[in-house]
């Protein structure tokens, strides 16, 4: 990693207000053993790849030319199993994490699905504002050229232009628990009108404390619907809400693997008479840490390691919920665009992000749960590429 002079735009930066000892570590959770695993070479991927194409599945002709546009040639797994499905108007469970193209799965039958009647509401619920942005753009690319319309309706973003966006009747309606109750409140939002409901990443909604929204919001919609639920594993919360929300749903499923098996893991261990900051940034100096996302587990301890990263001559920028939507947006597109090469980030602000070509992400501080690393290491590893993830113990 190259060191330069790169400053975040953010005045107030200053090493006094850092502390590594602040940071926390809960330490002793999760076996370290289970933080410690090779990467199997993968020269090409056979394994479930799908055989079928986009064109087999009665989709509009201008969706197909979009895909390909879009440099898809051919359905992810999850897609293959789940298009027919949402096209025949089945309720479907998706057991897939993010970056299996689960979005593809239900974005692309649905836009079929008003392609056939313009009449036709769709709403997608989702955990962060993040992957509701992610989803948006999607359903842009994949829309291109056609009478298709969404809105996006998160927190952090000015309720006054999402108003005035749902009077304009979207056909997809985007948004974040939160928020969608707010709107639903100021009577801007009736679900009485969505007959089509998805759950994105319904156990992460779970684990950030959304069930009593998602279960107030899912009981305010018509009777008559297709409902989809896509999750990356199914807990026993998860399993009540499609025990009560979904009719007779198909499941489908993507390997459901421990974990990435091109993601080499591995732990940390202070080198002696080194604090744990100088460990990390001995790893960042290395020049195989091209581009790392670094996880933290407070918002101030996130904030604090990306100060002291940027004063050390790092192009470090940080994501947390404290963060206006503006600067978390400009933070992810400096590491898109490799403006920055390292992005210090929370388990909740870095849900669903998928930034290509990510070679480690370091858990600085342990996550809390097995499935939250799951999560995080998920982020490196992506398509065929070698990935890394280093863990602090
Ligand atoms: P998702 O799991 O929906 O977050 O998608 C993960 C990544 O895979 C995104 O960057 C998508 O653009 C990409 N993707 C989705 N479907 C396909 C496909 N059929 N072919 C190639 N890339 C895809």
């Amino acid at each position: 990693m190259y060191k330069n002079s790169y400053r975040p735009s953010r005045p107030s930066y200053g090493q006094s207000r850092f502390n590594p000892r602040r940071f926390s570590q809960p330490g002793g959770l999760i076996d370290t053993q289970k933080y410690i695993k090779k990467a199997v070479e993968k020269l090409e991927v056979v394994s479930d790849e799908s055989t079928c194409v986009f064109a087999d599945f009665s989709l509009p002709a201008k969706v197909l030319s979009n895909l390909t546009a879009r440099g898809y040639t051919k359905p992810t797994p999850i897609q293959e199993k789940a298009i027919p499905s949402v096209l025949e108007g089945k309720d479907v469970i998706g057991i897939a994490n993010t970056g299996t193209g689960k979005t593809g799965a239900f974005l692309i039958p649905l836009i079929d699905k008003i392609m056939k009647n313009q009449a036709e509401r769709i709403i997608v619920m989702v955990p962060t504002r993040e992957l509701g942005q992610q989803i948006q753009a999607e359903l842009r690319q994949f829309a291109v050229g056609m009478p298709i319309f969404s809105t996006l309706c998160i927190g952090g973003a000015n309720i006054q232009n999402q108003i005035y966006q749902l009077r304009r009747q979207p056909h997809f309606v985007i948004g974040t628990p939160g928020r969608l109750k707010d709107l639903i409140e100021r009577k801007i939002l009736n679900m009485q009108q969505f007959h089509t409901v998805i759950l994105d990443e319904a156990d992460r909604m779970v684990d950030m404390g959304f069930i009593q929204d998602i279960t107030y919001l899912l009981s305010l919609l018509p009777q008559e619907r297709q409902s989809l639920c896509f999750s990356a594993t199914i807990s026993a919360q998860v399993n009540t809400i499609i025990q009560s929300f979904l009719k007779n749903p198909i499941t489908v499923s993507v390997r459901s693997q421990d974990t990435s098996e091109n993601v080499e893991q591995n732990i940390v261990r202070l080198e002696p008479g080194k604090s744990k900051i100088q460990t990390l940034e001995k790893l960042l100096e290395q020049e195989s840490f091209k581009k790392v996302l670094i996880f933290g587990r407070t918002k101030r301890g996130v904030e604090q390691l990306a100060t002291h990263l940027h004063i050390k001559g790092f192009r470090a920028a940080a994501i947390h919920g404290d963060k206006t939507q503006q600067k978390r947006e400009q933070a992810i597109r400096l590491f898109k665009d490799e403006v920055v090469d390292i992005l210090v980030a929370t388990d909740v602000a870095a849900r669903g992000l998928d930034i290509s070509g990510i070679t480690h992400v370091i858990n600085y501080d342990e996550p809390a749960t097995y499935d939250d690393y799951i999560h995080r290491i998920g982020r490196t590893g992506r398509g065929n590429q070698k990935g890394h993830a280093l863990t602090f113990v």
